[in-house]
């Protein structure tokens, strides 16, 4: 992919589990090196969110797919103020309650939803003049398989619900953990593009770094992908 400037872009792709610093990493990566950033979980929660608040039967996969080119859904790729809109409303914290996190398993599962959120992450992903840090559950798989650098995150149960309660400020870790393992057996299991490592993913098992050593690895993965180049992008963008 070649940037105005004539520089080649470089995609990232970081797929993994709830709770195992995907967004943390993610974020601060495309920061450090220049670079936008795209959730694409955030998206399908947004999605599911609609379906909720326009009263469709999310567990009806026909009622969800008849349905799912409605919502019109738009992200802002900074990494330092990341924002989802749906038809224009700001749902970036609606997006991020107990019963959307419940449902969205069985809406990402639909087919007809993840053929129009790929759609989108492939357009915003290529016109990312400078690169991205995409980051979700299928990236290296199926929405970017030719994506630059591809990490698989991974945690034990244990580590991901712990971090998961202090995010959530106190919630119960054992409900958290339960919540997280339903999830995530959801993800993996469902038949379209489902949660997996792809074969040319960089696994990093983070379950015993701090989230600063996690990041300076997957920086120092994307540097030594890309040699000098990412390094000029950053300071050119002034970042
Ligand atoms: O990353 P986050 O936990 O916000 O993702 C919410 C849900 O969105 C996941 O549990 C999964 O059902 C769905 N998802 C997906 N594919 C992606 C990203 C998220 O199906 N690429």
């Amino acid at each position: 992919m070649e940037t105005v400037a004539g520089t080649t872009a470089v995609i990232v792709a970081i797929d993994g589990p709830s709770g195992t610093g995907k967004s943390s990493t993610s974020k601060a990566v495309a920061a450090q090196l220049g670079l936008r950033y795209l959730d694409t979980g955030a998206q399908y929660r947004a999605i599911t969110w609609w379906m909720v608040h326009h009263g469709v039967d999310v567990t009806d996969p026909a009622a969800v797919a008849a349905v799912a080119d409605k919502p019109e859904i738009v992200s802002g790729t900074d990494p330092a103020a990341p924002t989802i809109t749906v038809d224009g409303t700001d749902v970036s914290a609606p997006i991020r309650t107990p019963e959307v996190t419940a449902k969205v398993s069985a809406v990402s599962a639909v087919p007809e939803v993840r053929t129009r959120i790929t759609e989108l992450q492939r357009s915003i992903a290529a016109s990312a003049a400078g690169g991205i840090v995409v980051e979700g559950r299928d990236i290296g798989t199926t929405v970017l398989p030719d994506a630059d650098l591809k990490i698989f995150l991974t945690a034990s149960p244990e580590a991901r619900a712990a971090r998961r309660s202090g995010e959530l400020k106190g919630a119960d870790v054992k409900a958290t953990q339960e919540a997280l393992v339903k999830r995530d057996a959801a993800d993996s299991s469902r038949k379209t593009s489902p949660l997996a490592k792809a074969a040319d993913a960089v696994e990093v098992d983070t379950t015993d770094l701090t989230l600063q050593q996690v990041i300076e690895c997957v920086v120092t993965l994307v540097q030594d992908r890309r040699g000098p180049q990412v390094l000029v992008d950053g300071e050119r963008a002034g970042r």
